[in-house]
């Protein structure tokens, strides 16, 4: 029986062009919106995004990618400064 830290890393896209095949921006319903005045740019929906469609900006704030993003929320979930709001896709 092996040990959990031997198993290979399972559900976790590492890299976003592993989403690529999955088109998942064409099935959303709802997208992360980003109210700068309250980001104090702590990187948290980044790292949380399981899909890796966040991208920070040249101004160190972080933006979507809508051709990655599928609308979970858990960005704005993870969000501990109520930076994000989900909105309807337009
Ligand atoms: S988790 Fe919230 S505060 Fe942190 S970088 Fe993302 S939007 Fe900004
Ligand atoms: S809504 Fe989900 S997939 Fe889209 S950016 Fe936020 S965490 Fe990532």
């Amino acid at each position: 029986m092996s040990m959990w830290d031997k198993n290979k890393v399972g559900c976790i896209l590492l890299d976003k062009k592993l989403a690529q095949p999955f088109n998942k921006g064409a099935k959303r319903t709802h997208k992360p919106a980003w109210d700068e005045l309250k980001c104090t740019k702590c990187g948290l929906c980044y790292l949380f995004c399981p899909d890796a469609a966040i991208k920070e900006k040249a101004d160190g704030f972080f933006t979507s990618d809508a051709d990655y993003c599928k609308g979970c929320g858990v960005c704005a979930r993870e969000c501990w400064f109520g930076a994000i709001t989900m909105v309807e896709e337009s």
